[in-house]
């Protein structure tokens, strides 16, 4: 075992997680930046075993103990490292919780990253799923990242066209952006900053609380304030928010699915395809609000799947394959989850 490394046993994930499922993980390791992970990588042992990246735990379902090594990816530090004409470069590292990270920009005058206020976790996961809300994603924003990749040990830059950027998706979710650790993260933001307003929800409650030109922090305390309302609190209730992403259709299979249910939610991509509201179609199947064993599905918003108290994860589970099968034998859609399954 390599000596500077704080290796722990047998290390309870249920804090470390906001489903707040009981898992332990066989090996845990505290990350704050690239020189563990090259240590980790020099020593065998170490280096053999399954690792899973872990950030603020809240895109995750531990369905089973992770027999390997977590790497608990805890770096600290939040900075303006550059300027343009336009842009200022901000960077934060991986362990920053976004939240903090959002209003710290916030509190430098930036706009940018308001509409995505109060989404959990960490900046170091932010680019895995290209996360999202109220009309805004960060790939609108982002500028580079810096990676250490476990297999050749190299620390490197990559730029947005590297990340591959799509909904809720990125190059870290597929097979060639397996084994990079993301160390920290640089956005870009607008010095001549608009609001998006493009949710008619945000631009509806800015309306009703008489703002008109609203500044990046007022659209931020409203975003917070919507999701307060919505959506459950994980130190409250269990849940990894949306458990399924909104299934993308072409415009011929959605015109087929609304001609036999006419009340169908869906919207228009640019590109031609339909995205369907996955919220809707298991409302309609009756979800709402029903309980599997432990977990359940929030009774406020059916996207979101919840542990009741002592759920396992192998519940959770259970509660999703069985809305999956409803969802397909109503709509013939796949619901495709969100949150990474370990
Ligand atoms: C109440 C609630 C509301 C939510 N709302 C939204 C929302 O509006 N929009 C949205 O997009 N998401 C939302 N989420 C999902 C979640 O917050 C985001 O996906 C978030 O970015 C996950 O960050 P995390 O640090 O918790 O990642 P984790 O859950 O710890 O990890 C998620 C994935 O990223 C990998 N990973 C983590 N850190 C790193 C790193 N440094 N380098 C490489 N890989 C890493 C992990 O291995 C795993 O595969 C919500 C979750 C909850 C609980």
């Amino acid at each position: 075992m390599h000596p500077h490394l704080a290796i722990e046993h047998d290390f309870p994930l249920k804090s470390l997680n906001t489903f707040g499922l009981a898992a332990t993980a066989r090996r845990y390791l505290r990350v704050s930046g690239a020189a563990e992970l090259a240590a980790v990588m020099a020593d065998a042992q170490l280096a053999s075993m399954p690792r899973l990246l872990l950030g603020g735990g809240s895109n995750l379902l531990l369905t089973r103990d992770f027999d390997g090594l977590v790497l608990h990816m805890s770096g600290a530090g939040k900075d303006i490292v550059g300027e343009t004409a336009s842009h200022v470069l901000v960077r934060g590292a991986a362990g920053e919780n976004w939240h903090g990270f959002v209003q710290y920009t916030l509190e430098q005058g930036l706009g940018g990253l308001e509409n995505m206020s109060l989404i959990p976790g960490t900046v170091g996961a932010a680019p895995i799923q290209n996360i999202g809300a109220y009309g805004a994603e960060i790939k609108d924003v982002f500028h580079s990242l810096t990676v250490f990749d476990m297999a050749s040990g190299m620390v490197r830059t990559m730029d947005a066209a590297a990340c591959r950027f799509g909904y809720r998706d990125s190059v870290f979710k597929h097979a060639d952006g397996q084994g990079l650790a993301i160390i920290d993260v640089t956005f870009a933001l607008p010095r001549a900053w608009q609001p998006n307003l493009r949710y008619a929800e945000l631009a509806q409650a800015l309306l009703e609380a008489g703002v008109e030109r609203p500044t990046p922090q007022q659209v931020s305390d409203t975003v917070v304030a919507i999701r307060r309302r919505k959506l459950p609190d994980p130190a409250v209730i269990g849940n990894a928010g949306s458990f399924f992403k909104n299934p993308v259709v072409t415009r011929e299979q959605c015109a087929q699915l609304l001609a036999q249910f006419p009340a169908l939610v869906h919207h228009a991509q640019p590109d031609g395809s339909e995205k369907l509201a996955a919220g809707w179609l298991i409302d309609q199947c009756g979800w709402k609000g029903r309980n599997l064993g432990a977990a359940g599905v929030y009774p406020k918003q059916a996207l979101v799947l919840v542990n009741n108290g002592g759920a396992s994860g192998a519940e959770v589970l259970a509660l999703a394959r069985a809305i999956q099968a409803d969802v397909h034998a109503r709509y013939g859609v796949m619901l495709d989850p969100e949150p990474v399954f370990v």
